[in-house]
């Protein structure tokens, strides 16, 4: 499939049903979750969020149940979010310090927010298929984003994504491997790796605020100097 411009390649990705796990699922979780009942939930594949023009990219694993798949925005909505959210706001790459709507205000500083794949699945955990048959779409935001220069890969999924795209064009990536905190060249782009922010990782420790906050302000003064 090709697209002419982002809002054609949402408009199409929205109506997505190309895995039929997915579909299911996306549409069953607003029915097991209580703590929403009587609250329509999105369940279509969501979007990335931010101007196609910034600097940095965010790449996420997935919409989250009863985030990004109940709001229909990623990163919107749940505890993953609110984390996300207090961090990028205390290094001035939000207006806001959290995430909770569509309608909510919310902007972006030089920053585009994606994931890797479009639905949510089964306890976060992508079949290859799944991810394949996202590519099209993924790829085309990247390529879209003709500013480009810093790219953060939140957990290993979307690490591991993005670092087989940039094989696929050619790039030796045998030294590319994923650990919080490091980073690699990879032509013109800085390609960083973290620990998603998602509760397992924050409440046992994993990933501090401190220390997200100390990674997206080295990120943001790499962009900025480039
Ligand atoms: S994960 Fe991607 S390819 Fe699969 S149904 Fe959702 S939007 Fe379509």
């Amino acid at each position: 499939m090709r697209f002419e411009s982002i809002d054609e390649m949402n408009s199409k990705l929205i109506q997505c049903t190309r895995c039929s796990r997915l579909v299911k699922f996306r549409n069953e979780v607003a029915n097991r979750r209580s703590r929403f009942s009587g609250e329509e939930f999105w369940s279509k594949p969501v979007p990335g969020f931010g101007s196609i023009d910034s600097r940095l990219l965010i790449l996420g694993l997935a919409p989250a149940a009863t985030g990004g798949n109940r709001t229909g925005r990623v990163f919107t909505g749940d505890k993953s979010a609110s984390f996300l959210f207090s961090c990028l706001y205390e290094v001035g790459l939000s207006n806001r310090p959290d995430s909770i709507s569509r309608d909510d205000g919310l902007a972006l500083m030089d920053l585009y927010i994606t994931a890797v794949l479009k639905c949510v699945p089964p306890g976060d955990k992508p079949e290859n298929g799944e991810l394949e048959n996202c590519r099209e779409f993924r790829e085309y935001e990247i390529e879209s984003m003709k500013n480009l220069k810093v790219v953060l890969a939140l957990g290993k999924i979307a690490f591991d994504t993005f670092r087989k795209y940039e094989k696929t064009k050619g790039y030796d990536v045998s030294d590319v491997q994923f650990k919080h905190g490091a980073s690699y060249s990879i032509g013109n782009i800085r390609f960083y790796g973290s620990y998603h922010p998602s509760p397992r990782n924050v409440n046992t420790g994993r990933l501090t605020r401190n220390a997200f906050i100390s990674l997206l302000s080295e990120i943001k003064e790499e962009f900025l100097s480039r």
